[in-house]
């Protein structure tokens, strides 16, 4: 069956790679996780359609990612196909004061696109390293910006196998939500309108936010950015910090002594282990506080 699964996929698959048994630390920007059964990154919208289709009707499980810098894979990798839709679909175009992209095209890229056209509204998410799919799937955000505040509409592939362009009023789109994984959408791409700028005023935006983020998290180790959402009215960073959790180590994980709401992989740390550190900041913070701290970070495979 799974033979004749990575046979017809790789016939479908033409413009793509498709890879089995493909380390999912390579995917993944806290650098751990065991491999996928099969690993596909799709050339174009057609393939995409027919590796899921692929993947229904042979009853393989199936998990989309982008850059894969808000995920945590367990060490014994993920039984079932991988979407990776990264540089093939990664195309941007800029026309008047509206941008349009690919999912796999990343934040940076789009933004540096919108400082070239002299667009303002992407500053904020020059630094975050995630694709534009996934920036729409978490509504990602920073620095008083979100997605939400620059989305036009999604282009989504749904689970009935439509392609739909769903304005972003209906997209549910809220603090680090969006309906994309209630209702299995998978993003392609979207449209952002943007506001005339100065180009020299947007770099210089870019610019100090990205010294913002220098100066306060530890970017020299791999992590997925913040650990944690925002529970309201506290800092994760600082609860954990007041708990007594800076520094916390379990194996090669630590609650990053730089941000303590950035979770670090130190050196060669399990997937495991970075779960075990999670739930054990969850559980002291919360006897310690009562607030439960939900994590931002997505797990796959545990
Ligand atoms: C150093 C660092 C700093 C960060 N700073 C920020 C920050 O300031 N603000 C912020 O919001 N986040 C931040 N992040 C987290 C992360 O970059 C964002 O959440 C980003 O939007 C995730 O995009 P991705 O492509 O990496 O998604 P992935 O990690 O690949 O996937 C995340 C989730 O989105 C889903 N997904 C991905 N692509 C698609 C798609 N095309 N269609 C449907 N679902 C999809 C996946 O299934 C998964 O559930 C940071 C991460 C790091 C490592």
């Amino acid at each position: 069956m799974r033979q004749e699964f990575i046979r017809t996929l790789k016939e479908q698959i033409k413009e793509g790679a498709v890879m089995e048994q493909e380390p999912m630390s390579r995917h993944t920007s806290f650098q751990v996780g065991g491999p996928a059964a099969f690993f596909v990154e799709p050339g174009n919208r057609r393939e995409l359609k027919a590796a899921i289709e692929l993947a229904g009707e042979q009853e393989v499980p199936c998990f989309v990612t982008g850059n894969g810098t808000n995920l945590l894979v367990s060490d014994e990798g993920y039984d079932g196909l991988i979407i990776h839709i990264g540089k093939l679909l990664s195309g941007i175009s800029v026309s008047d004061n509206l941008v349009e992209a690919e999912a796999g095209a990343s934040l940076a890229k789009i933004a540096r696109a919108a400082h070239e056209h002299g667009l303002s509204g992407m500053e904020f998410a020059a630094g975050i390293p995630g694709s534009l799919g996934g920036a729409v799937a978490m509504n990602a955000g920073a620095y008083g910006g979100e997605m939400k505040d620059i989305l036009i509409d999604v282009d989504v592939l749904t689970p009935e196998g439509e392609f739909l362009r769903v304005p972003a009023g209906q997209m549910d789109l809220s603090y680090r939500h969006s309906c994309v994984f209630e209702r299995d959408y998978i993003v392609l791409g979207a449209r952002m309108s943007l506001t005339p700028g100065d180009p020299r005023q947007i770099l210089d935006r870019m610019n100090e936010l990205a010294a913002r983020r220098r100066e306060k998290q530890p970017l020299e180790y791999p992590s997925a950015g913040s650990t944690f959402k925002r529970p309201e009215g506290y800092f994760a960073g600082k609860l954990i910090q007041d708990a007594g959790l800076k520094g916390y180590t379990v194996g090669g994980a630590q609650v990053s002594e730089k941000h303590s709401g950035f979770v670090i992989n130190k050196g060669g740390a399990e997937a495991e282990e970075i779960r075990f550190l999670i739930r054990q900041v969850q559980k002291k913070v919360g006897r310690q506080f009562g607030v439960m701290l939900e994590t931002e970070v997505r797990f796959l495979g545990f």
